[in-house]
C-alpha cells in the first residue's frame, strides 16, 4: 500500500488531488441526478462490500451534435484493480441495466473499464432533453482507494466497526466536447474526472446504526436513511460508519464541518486543534486571494486513504494516518503532512471544483494552482517554516530533475516519457503539480503582487462553475501582463499550441 510519505518530492506525489453550488439557478441547463442507493455491509474483513443503486439522469444535450449514444463513467472496476479486488482477476462493469423511456439500452465498457458507452434507444437532438435509468451494484473492496472500506481499529478489523468512503461512485456523464466524450484513462496516480456541474439529488441507505456525510446538505430520516441534495457540484462523495464525530465552525458564511470516526482521543484532538483551524483559516486566506468560496458548506474527512487526500466538490478526505501515532512518522511530520494536504485539497474547491478543468489531460490547471494555494495559505498565515523563495526553487529543481517536461500535456504523455529511473508517475507529479506551481511563481514574481493577485482573481471569478482551458488562462495572461514581459515563461513551460500568438 503506498500509504507513507517519504521524500518532499514523494510528498508532493501523495498529495492527491474537487466543485461547487453556484447563486445563479439555471437547472434545466444542468444534468439531474436523483439516486436510491443502499450500502451493505461485510460478515469478514476482506470481504467485498456491496452498494446496491439506482440512478436516474436528466440531461439536455448541450452540444451541436446529435447524441445518438452517451458516454457513462462508471469507476468502480477500476477502483477495484488498483485495489487488486477482482473476485475473478478480470474487469467487470458495476453497471447492471441501462433503459431510456421504459425501453432496454444496449451498452458496453471500453478498453478502459470506467468508459461505458449506452446506445440510446432514442438519440437527443441538440438542445433537448433525454432521460436514462442505470442500475448498478458496486463492489467496494477494503482497503484505501477512493471508494473502500476500513476500520475504526485497523488491528481488530471487527465488521461492526466499518467506516466506508466513496469518492466519486455514482455513473456520470463526462463533458462533452469537440465531438466528444470526454475519456481520458483512468489511473491510480492522478485523476481524469471531468464533468459539468449537475445536481444531486440521493436517497442513502445505510447500515442499522450508521451516520453518514457526503456532499451537499444533510436530512437524517427517522429510518435511519439520509437524503443529500447538492446542486452545482461536479461529483458527489460520502463517508458513512458508526460514531461519526464532528466538529464545525462558521466562517464567512460558510459551514466548516471537520468529520472523524470512533472514539479515539488522539484522533479527536487532531480533528479539534489542527484540521478545523486549517480549514477554517484556508477559507478565510483563500477567500481573500482568490474570491469567495463556492459552496455553503465544507466537509472534510479524515479516513483511510493511500495518498495525502482527495478532492471533491464541497468535500474533502483527508489520510487518517495523519491523526493515529505510528512508527513511520513523528508526531510533528503528521501535523505537517496533515495541514498541508488540507490546504492542498482545499484549494482544490477553488480549481477543479469552482473552474472546472479537464484533470486527465489539463491537470496542471487544478494541480498547480492548488499547490500554490499551500504556499499562499502558509505565507499568509505569517508560517516562517515555510519561505515562499525556497519552495518556488525547490519547485524548479524538483521540475528540472524530472526532465523539465511541458506542464501542459495529457497523462498519457508523462507516461510515455516513464522510464525505470523515473517512472511515469513521479514526471506526472514533479512536472504537474511541481513544475506548474514553479510557473505560477515565476509568474507572480515577474507580475508582481497586486496584479498577479487580480489575475488570479479575474481567472476565478469569471470561470466559475465553467470549464477552462490552458489556452484561455495563457490568453488572460498575455492580456494582463504583455506579451513580451512573460514570453519567455510561456515557452520554458508550455507547449506551443497553447501559448497565444
Ligand atoms: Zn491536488
Amino acid at each position: 500500500m503506498k500509504k507513507q510519505i517519504i521524500s518532499a518530492v514523494m510528498a508532493l506525489a501523495l498529495v492527491l488531488t474537487g466543485c461547487s453550488q453556484g447563486k445563479k439557478d439555471d437547472r434545466a441547463e444542468r444534468t439531474q441526478y436523483k439516486a436510491n442507493i443502499k450500502v451493505g455491509t461485510v460478515e469478514k474483513a476482506g470481504d467485498l462490500l456491496t452498494v446496491e443503486g439506482e440512478e436516474e439522469i436528466t440531461f439536455k444535450n448541450y452540444s451541436k451534435d446529435t447524441w445518438d449514444s452517451i458516454v457513462l463513467r462508471d469507476y468502480n472496476p477500476s477502483n477495484l484493480a488498483e485495489e487488486k479486488a477482482n473476485e475473478d482477476g478480470g474487469y467487470h462493469t458495476a453497471i447492471t441495466g441501462i433503459t431510456q423511456d421504459g425501453k432496454d439500452v444496449m451498452f458496453h465498457e471500453e478498453q478502459d473499464p470506467s468508459i461505458v458507452t449506452a446506445t440510446l434507444a432514442n438519440a437527443v437532438k441538440p438542445g433537448k432533453t433525454g432521460k436514462v435509468t442505470v442500475k448498478f451494484s458496486l463492489k467496494i473492496p477494503k482497503g484505501s482507494c477512493r471508494q473502500s472500506y476500513s476500520f475504526v481499529d485497523k488491528n481488530s478489523e471487527k465488521p461492526e466497526d466499518i467506516v466506508i468512503a466513496l469518492g466519486p461512485f455514482l455513473p456520470t456523464l463526462p463533458v462533452y466536447e469537440n465531438g466528444g466524450w470526454a475519456k481520458g484513462d483512468y489511473f491510480p496516480y492522478g485523476e481524469c474526472f471531468y464533468t459539468k456541474c449537475s445536481d444531486y439529488d440521493v436517497h442513502m441507505e445505510v447500515p442499522e446504526g450508521f451516520e453518514a456525510c457526503a456532499t451537499g446538505t444533510d436530512k437524517h430520516n427517522d429510518d435511519g436513511s439520509y437524503d443529500f441534495k447538492a446542486t452545482n457540484v461536479r461529483d458527489f462523495s460520502v463517508m458513512t460508519g458508526k460514531n461519526l464525530g464532528v466538529f464545525e465552525e462558521n466562517v464567512e458564511g460558510v459551514s466548516v464541518k471537520v468529520w472523524y470516526y470512533g472514539n479515539n482521543e488522539e484522533v479527536k484532538k487532531a480533528a479539534k486543534e489542527t484540521m478545523l483551524p486549517a480549514s477554517v483559516n484556508s477559507i478565510k486566506i483563500y477567500n481573500d486571494y482568490f474570491g469567495k468560496y463556492a459552496y455553503e458548506d465544507l466537509d472534510v474527512v479524515l479516513c483511510s486513504y493511500a495518498f495525502g487526500g482527495m478532492e471533491s466538490p464541497a468535500f474533502v478526505r483527508i489520510n487518517d494516518d495523519y491523526a493515529i501515532q505510528s512508527e513511520d512518522m513523528t508526531e510533528e511530520q503528521r501535523e505537517h503532512h496533515m495541514i498541508e494536504t488540507i490546504v492542498h485539497e482545499i484549494g482544490h474547491e477553488w480549481f477543479y471544483s469552482a473552474v472546472g478543468n479537464d484533470q486527465y489531460n489539463e491537470a496542471w490547471l487544478d494541480e498547480a494552482f492548488a499547490t500554490l494555494a499551500s504556499m499562499i495559505y502558509y505565507e499568509k498565515a505569517g508560517d516562517a517554516s515555510h519561505d515562499p523563495a525556497s519552495t518556488g526553487s525547490m519547485w524548479k529543481n524538483t521540475w528540472k530533475q524530472s526532465g523539465s517536461l511541458k506542464v501542459d500535456l495529457p497523462y498519457s504523455e508523462y507516461e510515455k516519457a516513464g522510464t525505470m529511473e523515473f517512472p511515469a508517475e513521479f514526471r506526472y507529479t514533479c512536472t504537474v503539480y511541481s513544475g506548474g506551481a514553479s510557473f505560477l511563481y515565476e509568474l507572480r514574481k515577474t507580475m508582481g503582487e497586486d496584479d498577479f493577485k487580480a489575475l488570479v482573481q479575474e481567472w476565478y471569478s469569471s470561470n466559475q462553475n465553467k470549464e477552462v482551458t490552458t489556452k484561455q488562462f495563457l490568453e488572460l495572461v498575455v492580456k494582463k501582463a504583455g506579451k513580451e514581459k512573460v514570453n519567455g515563461l510561456l515557452n520554458t513551460y508550455f507547449s506551443k499550441e497553447n501559448i497565444p500568438a
